[in-house]
């Protein structure tokens, strides 16, 4: 079938070899991926090629061919040369995760520079772009003149991919999402690297997130995509390490848009949650050892600890969500008091300890409230969700609080909090403690 333009690639050869499990060059990758960005190859053959990629994989050369291709696309951020390092951290996704919301005003005033390009929730794991969209007037739509003159001005900015930067993964990753193609270890290492290596960063600590919850179910798997990514990272010149992250609970006791973010503003606070806390500290901590700003974890830790205590991190977040168009009295309100129509609590039914707090299921509900979303372009309700979870080894009496449901409509939340309710386990005991951090790929 002759499906190729005149003067464009001939993508059915490298369909072929790929799909016979052969080795493509790097030449055949660039030119591949420049053909589709050009919207030259038609879309059931690139599909046909994800497919192929799929089943028989990508070697690191082929890996690494993709990577620095999907990159060089578009543009890159160019910043001016200063002496505080550009660092970002990445996570692959999870429910209640709202590290980067705290991190990137305490990564500023901890001496870098963090040009945080995040992304949109899909399914049940939320997005960084969506929990600050919550925050009335907060534009996520920045140019790249201005990126850049916001995080050499204030340290750091958090928004979205803009139109110019990395386009081919753009168009890779819309038809990945419809043709059952996302969950391939060389596809999504290139098409998270491309989007960090595109931002010009010294150093890169990636959240890779495994369990019920996760793109990853099991350590092995997050353990084999976390090793990918710090492999080829380095390689292409960013220090970067990896941090095996527990995602079969929500991290913190909200997960929800606005409910999020006011969790974050009580961590900024020093107010916890401890989980949030800890991982916000130790994401920080493996930066300034990346940076060679310390010497020793421990220490890190403890520098990063003090900084967030000192609540400048707090003035921080506040001056960015100025400079990102917020008005702050109005801010302070909407924090304060703006809550979904109906809140309801979901109840123990026995005196016990909380076993399991299951992260898909509360993903699941808060999507299905309107928190998030089953298409790209749906919209979302930033009001709904769930908070005040108890977790895993606290203790319940019966009828006490297990957590709240916010929904838009009393029946919505009814239903929510009825499905939410078989989301805990509450035994007599606790279950053996799983450590949030499982590991650190370096
Ligand atoms: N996030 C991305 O940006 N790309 C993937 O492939 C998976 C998660």
């Amino acid at each position: 079938m002759g499906v190729s333009q005149p003067g464009s690639v001939n993508a059915l050869p490298l369909i072929e070899a790929k799909r016979d499990g052969k080795v493509l060059s790097e030449r055949e990758i660039h030119s591949i991926v420049g053909a589709f960005t050009r919207h030259e190859i038609p879309d059931y053959q690139v599909a046909a090629l994800l497919m192929a990629i799929l089943f028989r994989g990508l070697d690191a050369t082929e890996t690494r061919a993709l990577t620095v291709a999907l990159r060089d696309s578009g543009q890159r951020l160019a910043f001016p040369s200063d002496p505080r390092p550009l660092v970002d951290k990445h996570s692959t996704g999870g429910v209640g995760d709202k590290v980067s919301l705290v991190l990137a005003p305490l990564l500023a005033c901890l001496g870098f520079r963090v040009p945080m390009i995040s992304g949109r929730g899909l399914g049940i794991t939320g997005g960084t772009l969506d929990k600050l969209e919550s925050i009335s007037g907060y534009t996520t739509a920045l140019s790249v003149p201005r990126i850049i003159e916001q995080v050499q001005e204030i340290g750091c900015v958090i928004c979205g991919q803009t139109e110019d930067m990395v386009p081919a993964d753009k168009v890779l990753y819309a038809l990945r999402d419809v043709t059952g193609t996302v969950p391939s270890i060389p596809l999504i290492t290139a098409s998270i690297l491309s989007k960090k290596l595109a931002e010009s960063l010294n150093c890169l600590l990636l959240d890779v997130k495994f369990g019920a919850a996760a793109f990853m179910q099991s350590d092995a798997q997050g353990r084999e995509l976390a090793t990918s990514m710090v492999r080829l990272a380095n390689e292409c010149g960013v220090k970067t390490r990896a941090l095996l992250t527990d995602m079969n609970v929500p991290l913190g006791r909200a997960a929800g848009n606005l409910l999020e973010v006011r969790e974050a503003v009580e961590c900024l606070e020093g107010r916890g949650p401890d989980d949030l806390e800890r991982l916000v500290v130790e994401s920080a901590a493996h930066l300034l050892m990346l940076a060679g700003k310390a010497q020793k974890l421990e220490s890190a830790r403890s520098v990063a600890m003090e900084m967030l205590r000192s609540r400048k991190p707090l003035a921080k977040w506040e001056q960015m969500l100025a400079a990102q168009g917020v008005d702050i009295d109005s801010y302070h309100k909407q924090v304060t008091h703006q809550f979904a129509l109906t809140i309801v609590e979901v109840r123990a039914d026995r005196d016990g300890c909380v076993r399991n707090c299951d992260a898909r299921v509360i993903g699941e509900v808060v999507r299905d409230l309107g928190g998030g979303r089953m298409q790209k372009n749906s919209p979302i309700n930033p009001l709904v969700g769930v908070d005040q979870i108890v977790k895993p080894g606290e203790r319940v009496t019966r009828g006490s609080a297990l957590c709240r449901v916010h929904g838009a409509l009393a029946s919505d939340a009814d239903i929510a909090a009825t499905r939410v309710r078989l989301a805990f386990t509450v035994g007599d005991s606790a279950s053996s403690h799983v450590d949030l951090v499982t590991n650190v790929i370096v």
